[in-house]
């Protein structure tokens, strides 16, 4: 009845010891829908390879939000990616975790601002990259040095750069703000770093040896082993449908005879229209009309497949289900079962997450 997401327990916790043996000074990112598997079970699973002394000492956040559930399962340090400001849930976090948190601070009034409010806070100073989302020029990290001077009791834990996904080498960009942070003069030797390559960060590191690196990991981590993961869907309905029959919220007729079949999974779980099949050069859709393709009555191809092959939606997907077109010729599935569905597992809210 659900959209499932099947874990390999084994092969998944298998994975998650290799990269963070594979990966000195790892630090977790547990953030949005928490990679599908929801942060609580990520921040569990952080506290167990700390546990098991993988030095994941500190769990990063993406807004100061997702605090509450995952620093009740995870008893380390916690990161929290989206920049400090000094409004909104910034300024919400439960007193109990101050000793906790390290903010991102990525200007300098807000640094003066954060000190005065909290003088021994913890927190990175964020160095703008080439992705220019968050952070500080070159120039504003230098104007931090004497803020930071200034307040005995602050707590600098390191440098962070956030740099845009790999697209060649990162190193001459990363050497260029590393030297950046050294001329600072600020008095710190970490850098938290997103989207290294591992031989970018053996590179990094031997070219720094006084500097801790630290890898923000999310994506690589928890999703790193497609093979242990499987999303499915239960088959809820299955209509026999002749060619001109009326169905869904449209009134739509079958172009062919088949079934509708009525599927777990919509938009309320992120299950969205994929792009049109195919090639949409004319030619190609010439091709398709004069083979009578479905996809040529505006039929669009579907994140479910059904014995290996991708499906057409019969209508853009509902809240809970899907309604799908199975011509005639293929195996009718039976009602109850599963069947595989492609998912973003970022954007996807699954029903059920079941780790075997
Ligand atoms: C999300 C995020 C990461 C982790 O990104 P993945 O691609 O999932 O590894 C690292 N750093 C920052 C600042 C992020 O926002």
């Amino acid at each position: 009845m659900s959209l499932t997401l099947s874990v390999d327990g084994a092969r998944w916790r298998a994975h998650l010891r290799a990269l963070a043996h594979a990966t000195p000074g790892l630090v977790p990112v547990a953030k949005g829908n928490g990679y599908g598997f929801t942060i609580g079970r990520l921040a569990r699973r952080t506290q167990w390879l700390l546990e098991q002394g993988f030095g994941t000492d500190t769990l990063a956040v993406g807004t100061y939000d997702e605090l509450p559930p995952v620093a009740k399962r995870f008893h380390g340090d916690l990161l929290v990616l989206t920049p400090w400001r000094p409004f909104g849930a910034a300024l919400e976090v439960d007193p109990a975790l101050d000793d906790r948190v390290i903010h991102t601070v990525s200007r300098a009034s807000d640094l003066e601002d954060l000190l005065e409010r909290q003088p021994d806070a913890r927190f990175v100073l964020e160095r703008v990259t080439s992705m220019l989302r968050h952070g500080l020029s070159a120039r504003e990290l230098w104007s931090t040095a004497p803020i930071v001077a200034g307040h005995r009791s602050a707590r600098l834990e390191g440098i962070a750069l956030h740099l845009p996904l790999a697209q060649g080498s990162h190193l001459g960009e990363v050497t260029r703000l590393v030297n950046d942070v050294v001329a600072a003069g600020l008095d710190t030797t970490t850098v938290w770093v997103s989207h290294l390559t591992p031989g970018e960060l053996a590179d990094l590191r031997a070219a720094y040896p006084d500097f801790t690196i630290r890898p923000r990991i999310g994506t690589d981590l928890w999703l790193g082993d497609r093979a242990a993961l499987r999303v499915t869907s239960t088959v809820l309905d299955a209509h026999p449908v002749e060619r001109g029959d009326v169905f869904g919220y449209r009134g739509r007729t079958a172009p062919k005879s088949g079934h509708i079949l009525v599927v777990s999974g919509g938009t309320a779980h992120g299950i969205g229209l994929e792009a049109p099949t195919g090639d949409s050069t004319i030619r190609a859709r010439a091709a398709t009309l004069a083979r009578g393709g479905l996809d040529a009555v505006g039929f669009v191809r579907s994140p479910f497949s059904i014995d290996g092959k991708q499906r057409l939606f019969a209508e853009p997907p509902h809240m809970q289900a899907s309604m799908l077109f199975l011509p005639h010729g293929p195996r009718v599935p039976e009602i109850g079962e599963e069947i595989d569905v492609r998912v973003r597992f970022t954007a996807t809210a699954f029903d059920r997450v079941r780790v075997d």
